[in-house]
């Protein structure tokens, strides 16, 4: 896992910029959205890691 961009939930501001590694969950637990402020949780990178593996398969397989 890396280069994943972690958006905000709350404001849709992206917290973790492309150039930054993530070699697991725990860099991104405890991230803090730049713009509202609002803490990242574990279930939250869980679920957008989750979207966007989901996406990634989708766009594999040619749907939309
Ligand atoms: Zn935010």
């Amino acid at each position: 896992m890396s280069q994943v961009p972690i958006v905000c939930p709350q404001c849709g501001s992206k917290v973790i910029n492309a150039a930054t590694k993530v070699n697991s969950l725990d860099d991104l637990k405890g991230a803090v959205c730049r713009d509202c402020g609002r803490e990242f949780t574990k279930d939250d990178v869980i679920a957008q890691a989750q979207k966007t593996a989901a996406d990634i398969i989708r766009q594999a397989l040619g749907k939309r």
